[in-house]
């Protein structure tokens, strides 16, 4: 799929943290484009408007078009600092379908090898982020490298549903086992947890990265009031499709105990929130 793909000057890359990412404790994030061409019918970045750093035409026709900071490199180069733990990227998949022909991560990888933070995290769903292997592998012998590898599904006819752009489950578990053979740890992101069969979902994911388990079900207003929230069109699937039990409170927290259940019985923990996300943000990890 084609996408009109744009370039603009940015003022800087790395933002101090706030909200979710805080208290999961990274201090910076690091956003290279602005809108995402996975396109996610769930997404929860243009629910969050300017708040998002996106400009009207990103929220209303969120991931048809991308726009890279074409000086991302450049600016990343000059705000690199040792003490930094940052995270990549609350706002976009940094392997987003667009990174494949722009190439904007090898430049960034080159500059935090050049000048390593303390942590640096990448969370994707792509198996593209295979491409860029020898420069993670590299970057993981200076610093702490974790990757977030998102696997929301085990159904692939729900997983065309809510993310068509995205890739396979199957690919996915592919991509972690490639990773994770190459020295990377990888940290499994069950999140947003779409309709599945979540025993089958964990165990698939902890088989691949060997640790515990990140989560979320769909974030909802009724346990969140405020901030960044479910995409309406990830809604109307769910309605469309007799999903909607998904995105009711007393479901998901059955739903979190089933999958907290399921990887006990493996030996592992599946936790959700800032505290899970932690697991990213730390140096050592389990
Ligand atoms: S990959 Fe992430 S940032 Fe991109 S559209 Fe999907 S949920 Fe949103």
């Amino acid at each position: 799929m084609q996408f009109p793909i744009y370039r603009s000057e940015a003022k800087s890359i790395l933002s101090s943290t706030t909200g979710f990412i805080a208290q999961a404790g990274f201090t910076h994030s690091l956003t290279p484009a602005r809108n995402c061409t996975f396109g996610c019918t769930y997404c929860y970045v243009p629910t969050m408007g300017v708040y998002g750093g996106l400009k009207r035409e990103d929220w209303t026709h969120w991931g048809q078009f991308t726009t890279f900071k074409a000086n991302a490199a450049a600016l990343l180069r000059k705000s690199l600092k040792p003490h930094q733990i940052i995270y990549c990227s609350p706002l976009v998949d940094p392997y987003q379908p667009a990174e494949e022909t722009e190439e904007t991560m090898p430049a960034l990888l080159d500059a935090v090898i050049a000048t390593p933070p303390r942590v640096f995290a990448i969370q994707t769903r792509a198996p593209l982020i295979l491409r860029d292997l020898e420069r993670l592998r590299e970057l993981s012998s200076r610093t702490t490298l974790r990757v977030g590898f998102s696997i929301t599904t085990n159904d692939e006819r729900v997983r065309r549903l809510y993310e068509p752009h995205c890739a396979p489950f199957e690919s996915r578990l592919d991509a972690v086992r490639r990773l994770r053979e190459a020295g990377i740890t990888v940290v499994a992101t069950l999140a947003p947890v779409l309709p599945c069969n979540p025993e089958a979902l964990v165990h698939a994911a902890i088989e691949v990265t060997g640790r515990d388990l990140i989560g979320d079900p769909f974030h909802v207003r009724a346990t969140k009031s405020a901030g960044a929230t479910t995409r309406e069109a990830g809604f109307r699937v769910s309605l469309k499709h007799g999903y909607e039990q998904w995105h009711d409170p007393a479901f998901q927290a059955s739903l979190t105990l089933r999958m907290q259940n399921a990887a006990h019985a493996a030996g592992r923990r599946f936790a959700i929130g800032p505290e899970a996300f932690a697991a990213l943000a730390q140096t050592s990890t389990t």
